[in-house]
């Protein structure tokens, strides 16, 4: 059977980054006989300068056709401007409700090269290799009812509601004891059930799901408590789960514990697998077209597509490792560079990963 993967390089630095991405996937795809078949759309500014639009329908069509899709970045001062409901991210946010997305992973790997990047100590981070799964279509962010009202006292007032079905809960849980399963086999749930109504279900649920992983060593805790944690000693955790605000927030801290953005992959799944995979990092308008970006974030968003969506979980170890090779070979982009390494351009690094996939 055929593994499609579509691919939308997007704005700015966006196709500079996957052209290296789609290198080492057609590598991986002949070495290992894959079975992938590539194809390409316009997603983003790219998209609205083609067709007057951020989401062309056949993008959205190719979209909901293949199995996974690989993205660079969208959105630029180019389109800023623009109204609203036309720019790039929208065509982002279109793709994502529409495929219905709602699993989202994110890493915070700190290749042990690089400890020096971070602002904390590189003992406390080195090695750091958490996975952060986040609840992305639900939550408060999309719960209803929300909005501005006024009281009768004539003060506004804001509101939102956070609310989570069970069957939300459980599809979270699941993709996170699976991704558990996949990794180092322990998963902390991250709540607020002591105030949280719609935690402590949570919480429950997370309870019932972990009989049917009995491999899965299944811990909770505090957001305010995790927050607390991932800084002290953020190598304590293997998986996250959590919902959507404190997901967002979470992710961002670990991120920054890496401190290298340029270093970062990310999956968003649906309850089928299928994923769009995307570096973290935007379309870096400031350095677009200098050919100096660092695409292994967007080269190790391939090796969490073969893991996640086709389950080509050695492949994608044999990317991880390249890359980590290339970091010991001393090789940098700018934005990781420190004094005594080998400078590399987009280019240069995309090549000494293939080179070290061939090794
Ligand atoms: P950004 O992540 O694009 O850039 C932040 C800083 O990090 C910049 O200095 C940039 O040069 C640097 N950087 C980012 N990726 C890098 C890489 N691979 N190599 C080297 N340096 C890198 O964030 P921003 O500047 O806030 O946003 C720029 C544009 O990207 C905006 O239009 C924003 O809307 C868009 N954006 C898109 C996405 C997405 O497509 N998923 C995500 C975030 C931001």
């Amino acid at each position: 059977m055929t593994n499609n993967v579509l691919v939308l390089p997007g704005d700015g630095i966006g196709p500079e980054i996957v052209a290296q991405a789609v290198k080492v996937l057609e590598l991986v795809n002949s070495q290992d006989n894959l079975d992938l078949s590539i194809d390409e759309a316009l997603l983003g500014g790219a998209a609205i300068d083609a067709t007057g639009g951020p989401l062309p329908e056949e993008t959205m069509a190719k979209a909901k056709a293949c199995d996974a899709i690989l993205l660079g970045a969208v959105g630029g001062p180019k389109w800023e401007s623009l109204d609203m409901a036309i720019r790039p991210e929208r065509g982002l946010l279109g793709i994502r409700s529409e495929l219905g997305l709602f699993g989202n992973l994110r890493p915070a790997m700190l290749y042990s090269q690089l400890a020096d990047a971070s602002s904390l100590k590189a003992d406390l981070v080195s090695g750091l290799d958490i996975l952060i799964v986040r609840e992305l279509t639900g939550g408060i962010y999309f719960g209803q009812p929300r909005g501005i009202r006024t009281l009768e006292n004539g003060e506004r007032q804001g509101y939102n509601t956070y609310v989570y079905s069970e069957s939300e809960i459980v599809r979270i849980g699941r993709l996170a004891f699976e991704s558990a399963m996949k990794r180092g086999k322990r998963l902390c749930s991250v709540d607020k059930a002591n105030v949280l109504e719609v935690t402590e279900l949570w919480r429950e649920i997370m309870e019932d799901l972990s009989k049917e992983y009995p491999e899965v060593e299944l811990s909770h805790m505090y957001v305010d408590n995790a927050a607390m944690q991932l800084i002290r000693a953020p190598k304590q955790f293997d998986v996250i789960v959590t919902g959507n605000m404190f997901g967002d927030i979470l992710s961002d801290a670990a991120a920054m514990l890496t401190g290298s953005i340029g270093m970062l992959p990310s999956a968003s799944l649906d309850k089928n697998g299928k994923g769009m995979y995307e570096p973290c990092h935007g379309s870096a308008p400031d350095i677009a077209g200098q050919g100096i970006a660092n695409p292994l974030a967007t080269i190790l968003s391939v090796a969490m597509m073969l893991r996640y969506t086709f389950g080509f979980g050695e492949t994608a170890d044999r990317i991880e490792n390249a890359v980590s090779s290339v970091l010991d070979q001393g090789y940098r982009t700018g934005d990781i560079y420190t004094d005594g390494m080998k400078k590399a351009s987009t280019g240069e690094m995309g090549e000494a990963v293939l080179t070290a996939l061939r090794a």
